[in-house]
């Protein structure tokens, strides 16, 4: 009998429980989180990690995927809107195309903030979290530059190709300006050679950031320009269209060991750390989506109750119409001798995902 007392009482307690912190993650309000696409693993940790920050905060969430679609992107803004959303935080797919849908949203009294991608042509962006984009394009050039000088040493100049990414997503014009601040001045010097002769991101952007685009791209160059010289180099700046440049190159011959291009990339997915790890891309560039999320968790935290969020820079980020208040975090270049430290040791990655 007691027992059975005993087993009521601690059931209600923690039905008790549970119901308090469902209404402890109800009473700070709805966060919207629109993700653009779920076909890149960085997405997916994004959005499991705001959720967990959001709801230890004590906000409920509504997480979207838009599958790059920019008017399924929309529709599910508009729903979050409808649903009365706090604050929405939007990684966009198109940084131009959502000023409707925000003024309302800001008329209605929400937040929002533009999450890793700037959201350009809107007054109502009220802060921007996101890594020091011009950096990643560094990291990107520096570790080619490096690859190069390792793998090539006597074969000055270097025949490299240049690809970009999304032309609707402002970040891929900071990826390339960044990594152009290193390369221009050693194509100008005469040390790298763009045998195509495309520069400029209107000439390599990569819509969508679609690795399929990248491989077809890629098979043009080398039928077009490298059938009686090598390729010792590619600019990738984002690991799925690595892989596309990896088949294509594959696709011709190249192989791991000495004349293996060097290709750089960005994310740390798992299946580009196995295709490093295999000898096959040179590098990635880290961007710790869990700190972005927790930081962006915090920012929005900080403004919901009245005080002043942590920001680092007010000058980079002019969306067109303002410049966007912006925290960075810092990117971390990775080779094949920091995927241990980097990847592993911060539980990023697990090591038997990489088997
Ligand atoms: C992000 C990158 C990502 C790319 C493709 C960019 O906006 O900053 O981390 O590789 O989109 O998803």
């Amino acid at each position: 009998m007691l027992t059975r007392r005993l087993f009521i009482a601690a059931t209600a307690a923690l039905s008790l429980a549970a119901s308090a912190s469902y209404v402890h993650a109800q009473d700070k309000g709805l966060v919207g989180i629109s993700m653009p696409t779920k076909s890149s693993t960085r997405w997916i940790s994004d959005g499991e990690s705001m959720v967990k920050e959001f709801e230890a905060k004590g906000y409920a969430t509504d997480l979207q995927y838009a599958e790059d679609d920019i008017p399924n992107q929309l529709a599910q803004i508009e729903n979050m809107v409808t649903k009365g959303a706090k604050v929405l935080v939007i990684a966009a797919i198109d940084g131009t195309t959502l000023s409707d849908v925000l003024k309302r949203a800001s008329e209605a009294g929400a937040k929002i903030v533009a999450y890793d991608r700037l959201i350009r042509d809107s007054a109502n962006v009220d802060y921007y979290s996101t890594f020091d984009n011009f950096k990643v394009g560094v990291l990107q050039a520096e570790s080619l530059v490096a690859g190069l000088k390792e793998r090539f040493p006597d074969q000055k100049p270097w025949n490299v190709e240049l690809f970009g990414g999304s032309p609707d997503d402002n970040n891929a014009f900071f990826f390339y300006d960044g990594a152009m601040s290193v390369l221009q001045p050693m194509i100008d010097a005469g040390e790298i050679a763009i045998a195509s002769g495309q520069m400029g991101m209107d000439t390599v952007g990569t819509l969508r950031w679609d690795g399929a685009v990248a491989q077809a791209r890629m098979d043009n160059l080398l039928s077009a320009n490298y059938t009686d010289k090598k390729v010792h180099g590619v600019l990738s700046p984002y690991d799925g269209l690595s892989r596309g440049i990896i088949s294509s190159l594959k696709g011709v011959g190249y192989a791991p060991g000495p004349e293996m291009p060097i290709v750089t990339g960005q994310d740390a997915e798992v299946a580009s750390v196995k295709a490093m790890m295999a000898g096959e891309q040179y590098s990635t560039v880290f961007k710790d989506t869990r700190e972005l999320a927790k930081t962006t968790a915090e920012m929005v935290d900080a403004v919901m109750s009245g005080g002043e969020p942590k920001i680092n820079d007010t000058t980079t980020y002019n969306n067109g119409v303002k410049v966007v208040p912006s925290n960075l975090l810092v990117p971390y270049s990775v080779g094949q001798g920091d995927i241990q430290k980097l990847l592993i040791d911060s539980g990023y990655i697990k090591a038997e995902e990489l088997q």
